[in-house]
């Protein structure tokens, strides 16, 4: 095989690898093993590698690909999303939870987070994955559903934006403790327990 067609290849491979992993939580809505509840427009199911002790994620049947595709036509449908969420807290009193998008969402279907406060997971593994939910890059549902009544859409962050709120310097979410890194914020989590 030529250099090119080597190249060629494997980027073919590349591609189809990163798409099947950005269709995994379509994948996942018609697995069993990861459906916790579903009504006639939605399924809630479990985060393959949930960040917290309790995290799902709720996804419309219908074929949104991203919050970006929202418009004012969607609001019964998150209004949906919301009454599966007191559905949950009900369920999860012990917990404090929250319901949200990530602002750049990266895998494909629309998809809210509904995670707890606790954030001990093991698979907590990076800044990014910390301040995906607690900086403004997580979009509480309620803002979502009050940005689509006033303007019809849900703006995009720009990528210097994007950058910065995932490089957000470390902070718990529960005190003021300012940890030097995730090592040690993770360790201090237990404290609130
Ligand atoms: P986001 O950054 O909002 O696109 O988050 C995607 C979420 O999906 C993350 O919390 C991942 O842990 C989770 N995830 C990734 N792959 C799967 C999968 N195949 N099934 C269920 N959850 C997944
Ligand atoms: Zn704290």
């Amino acid at each position: 095989m030529s250099k090119r067609t080597s190249e060629t290849v494997t980027q073919s491979v590349i591609e189809k690898k990163s798409k099947s992993w950005s269709l995994g939580l379509v994948n996942s809505m018609i697995n069993p093993d990861y459906i916790i509840k579903q009504t006639d427009r939605i399924v809630v199911i479990r985060d393959k590698y949930p960040k917290a002790k309790i995290h799902y994620l709720v996804l419309p049947r219908e074929d949104i690909s991203s919050i970006h595709k929202l418009n004012s036509s969607h609001i019964d449908l998150l209004n949906e999303f919301g009454l599966l969420f007191e559905q949950l807290k009900d369920q999860h009193q012990e917990f404090t939870l929250q319901a949200g998008f990530h602002a750049v969402p990266s895998l494909q279907r629309l998809h809210m987070h509904v995670i707890s406060k606790d954030m001990i997971s093991t698979w907590l593994k990076t800044k990014a994955h910390w301040n995906s939910f607690n900086t403004s890059f997580f979009l509480p549902y309620t803002d979502v559903i009050k940005e689509l009544q006033n303007k019809g859409t849900i703006t995009k962050i720009g990528p210097e934006k994007h950058k910065d709120l995932l490089a957000t310097p470390l902070k718990c979410n529960q005190c003021s403790y300012v940890p030097k890194n995730l090592p040690k914020l993770k360790e201090h989590l237990l404290s609130h327990q």
